[in-house]
């Protein structure tokens, strides 16, 4: 046994998602990204002697969409508090938070959901809060720059209970929460861009043991794949010190995606002490229950919604739904397709299939396909099930033109003569042919092969040049063969 199977890791994620409204926290400066620096400020947001801070409803909003999208208990009184600190991308010297009354407690995110690994962690809680600005180190070699476009943007804090697993864990728990968050179109969920951030607090302690190990906290991942990263650096590292007969201190590290390592950022010793107290120039927002009500019923469709209806409605696979709901924009596509089609299970073979191979290869997303919008894909689709045209062909022939150009999947058919002939005439025609052409294949299918009706077919497709409607064309064989 090794020593990595001795313990057994406790982790605990923290993530702050910059709500996508179009206006700051507190002020109604722009939140838009990407902006000249420093010209999305006020003197609200630059916290200017005199000036007032006011809430910004779109926030509670998305906050309360949050809350019922995770099951959560939503609070009816709401205050704000002042987390006091002295950082020069802070201008007013403190970040108004919600301290003892966040707005959300409770709920849970599903990890794995609709599948046999299908677990939930509970959420401790919701807050809401502004971001700081950006300071700036690797553009002027002598002074760090300031950035306050980002002072005074909202997020949302959301903080899980200690009771992730694993590093793989955690990156689906992320993956989730982003989902969420999208589907919801209140954070666009951009972690590259920052505005989805993951703190991760990782302790590992013996296999089955009742009392958590001391916990470090690791920031700056900027991507999921780095949040796992970052863990297991971080799994390891601990259970390595532990069994050096070292011990675990409370701190906070940084992620190097460089080399996948963790570092020390500042010790618990070093840690601030916030004095948090009420903020004074904001009055309590109440949220009431009526309130909800009608927040809920702005909800979009979520994932979960829709795998039922694409599963119990639809009949789809489990496996073909959970591909589909995987994006919204994605999901969205499919929506569109099966209010053309009700051949559901044609329309997510051919979103599964042939279109996502072509995304994936031209790193295309699907709001940019022009030539292949749900009204072309329900076209194939009628003009397959009308027997117009065999599935090998639509597949290998006309969608290929068809999602590179502005023909219509007829008129491509058309022009290439591929319209697959279903009249009995045509295809007694091109069987008459094929049984002169393999006359011993047909004796010996009198005499009993019956296997060998899938030579005679593939004989058959060769000579139709693929245009025969194969079903009526193999009961026609097996009509004429006695
Ligand atoms: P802090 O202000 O110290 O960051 P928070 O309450 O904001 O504390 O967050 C604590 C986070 O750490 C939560 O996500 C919680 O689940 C997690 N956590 C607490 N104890 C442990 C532990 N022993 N090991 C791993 N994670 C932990
Ligand atoms: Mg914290």
């Amino acid at each position: 046994m090794s020593i990595y199977d001795k313990y057994e890791a406790v982790i605990g994620l923290e993530i702050h998602a910059q709500l996508s409204t179009k206006s700051k926290a507190y002020t109604s400066d722009s939140t838009e990204f990407g902006n000249l620096p420093n010209t999305n400020i006020s003197p609200i947001s630059l916290g200017h002697p005199g000036t007032l801070p006011r809430i910004n409803k779109n926030n509670i909003e998305y906050a309360v969409k949050l809350g019922i999208a995770v099951n959560a208990d939503i609070r009816e009184h709401n205050e704000f508090a002042r987390k006091n600190y002295f950082y020069a991308d802070l201008p007013k010297g403190y970040q108004i938070t919600q301290d003892t009354t966040p707005i959300c407690n409770n709920g849970h995110i599903t990890l794995f959901p609709n599948t046999d690994k299908e677990r939930n962690i509970n959420i401790t809680r919701i807050h809401l809060e502004e971001d700081a600005g950006k300071s700036i180190h690797d553009q002027d070699p002598f002074n760090t720059l300031i950035d306050l476009n980002r002072a005074g943007v909202a997020l949302v804090e959301i903080v899980s209970e200690p009771e992730i697993k694993s590093a793989e864990e955690a990156s689906e728990y992320v993956s989730q929460v982003r989902k969420l968050v999208r589907y919801l179109e209140i954070c666009d969920g951009n972690m590259e861009e920052g505005s989805l951030r993951c703190d991760a607090n990782v302790s590992v302690m013996l296999k089955g043991s009742e009392n958590f190990g001391e916990r470090t906290e690791t920031k700056n991942m900027n991507s999921i794949s780095n949040v796992k990263r970052a863990i297991e650096y971080e799994i390891k590292r601990q259970i390595d010190l532990l069994e050096a007969g070292g011990q675990i201190n409370m701190e906070t590290r940084s992620f190097n995606a460089v080399d996948g390592s963790t570092f020390l950022l500042r010790s618990k010793e070093e840690a601030h002490d916030y004095r948090y107290f009420p903020e004074p120039d904001l009055q309590p927002t109440l949220v009431k229950q009526d309130y909800i009500d009608r927040v809920k019923e702005t909800l979009p469709l979520m994932p979960n919604d829709l795998f039922k209806k694409y599963t119990q409605e639809f009949g789809l696979s489990d496996y073909d739904a959970n591909i589909i709901i995987e994006s919204k924009p994605v999901a969205l596509y499919f929506d569109k397709l099966t209010s053309l089609t009700k051949n559901y299970k044609a329309a997510a073979n051919w979103l599964n299939g042939p279109i996502k191979s072509h995304l994936n290869k031209n790193a295309q997303t699907i709001e940019g396909l022009s030539n292949m919008k749900p009204k072309d894909v329900a076209e194939i689709i009628e003009l397959i099930d009308s027997g117009k045209i065999s599935n090998s062909i639509a597949e290998q022939k006309i969608f290929p033109l068809k999602i590179n150009g502005k023909e219509s999947a007829l008129e491509i058919a058309e022009r290439l003569n591929l319209i697959q002939e279903s009249g009995d005439d045509a295809i007694v025609d091109y069987i008459k042919q094929v049984f002169e052409q393999n006359p011993d294949e047909v004796e010996r299918y009198k005499n009993g092969e019956k296997q060998l009706t899938g030579f005679l077919m593939g004989q058959l497709m060769r000579v139709s040049g693929g245009k025969a409607d194969p079903k009526k064309a193999n009961q026609l064989i097996r009509e004429m063969l006695g």
